[in-house]
């Protein structure tokens, strides 16, 4: 890589809500974003959008919830670009926000689990090697929840909690193993985030809800890993 080429982002989840603005906030600060998305036609809208305001920013299909689909999406960028600087797990899905953990439907929680915390760690794995040549060192964002620290537990929407602090169970893992390898590995929250997941009631614009996920992925000190970060501030797990 030339100081001239881009640096090279990938966005999860990123045709809509919080992934879409993370990717908009990347392009702008001059990184290649791959914009992951598990609908083709979403994707590539979004990426038409971005890309006509200049940005550099391309569409990869990814349904993080589908392991070949993963192991597709790897082999498939893998051909497009000789490494990745970044990865940021953004996709998640929260489908009981109403149910109470004494009867919550095991299928719920399993496709939550198999959503929020296993495709975060299954899609790590497959853009390791990727990672692993980022020339000054990777970042994995992974984007979780203040529903999910084990210190404040309520009992909200437990599939999508218990499913968070899996994913950052997922962050403590990586950042580990990963730790001499240059690689940081962080948890983000966003706070509560105005998108069809928060909902229009939530108290935070999606510019606000991308920033902690951009710092991690841009400027944050590179010796910070293996943490929970809302507000550009490390958090209890
Ligand atoms: P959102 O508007 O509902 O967007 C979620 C995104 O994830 C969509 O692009 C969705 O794609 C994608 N997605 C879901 N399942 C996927 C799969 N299997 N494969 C690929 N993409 C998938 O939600 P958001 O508010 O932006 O949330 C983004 C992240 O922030 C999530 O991890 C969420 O848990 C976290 N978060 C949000 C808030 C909040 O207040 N909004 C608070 C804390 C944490 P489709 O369009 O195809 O459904």
């Amino acid at each position: 890589m030339t100081a001239h080429e881009p640096k090279i982002a990938l966005v999860t989840g990123a045709n809509k809500g919080i992934g879409c603005e993370v990717a908009r906030q990347l392009a702008a600060r001059g990184f290649r974003v791959i914009l992951g998305a598990r609908r083709p036609e979403a994707g590539r809208k979004t990426a038409a959008e971005l890309a006509l305001a200049g940005s550099a920013v391309e569409f990869l299909e990814l349904d993080i919830a589908d392991d070949a689909g993963i192991t597709r999406a790897g082999r498939e960028l893998a051909e497009r670009v000789d490494h990745l600087d970044v990865l940021v797990n953004n996709a998640g899905i929260l489908e009981d926000g109403d149910a109470s953990v004494r009867e919550v439907a095991a299928g719920v929680v399993r496709r939550t689990f198999a959503t929020n915390a296993l495709g975060p760690l299954l899609v790590t794995q497959a853009m390791l090697p990727l990672l692993l040549k980022a020339p000054a060192g990777a970042r994995v964002v992974n984007v979780s929840s203040g529903a999910g620290a084990l210190n404040d537990m309520t009992s909200w929407a437990p599939a999508y909690s218990i499913s968070k602090t899996a994913l950052n169970a997922v962050t403590c893992q990586f950042a580990a193993a990963l730790r001499t390898h240059q690689i940081a590995v962080n948890s983000a929250c966003p706070g509560w985030v105005r998108t069809d997941m928060g909902g229009a009631g939530a108290t935070r614009t999606v510019e606000q809800g991308a920033d902690t996920i951009v710092w991690l992925a841009t400027e944050a000190p590179a010796s910070l890993t293996g943490r929970f970060v809302r507000d550009r501030q490390v958090i209890e797990w």
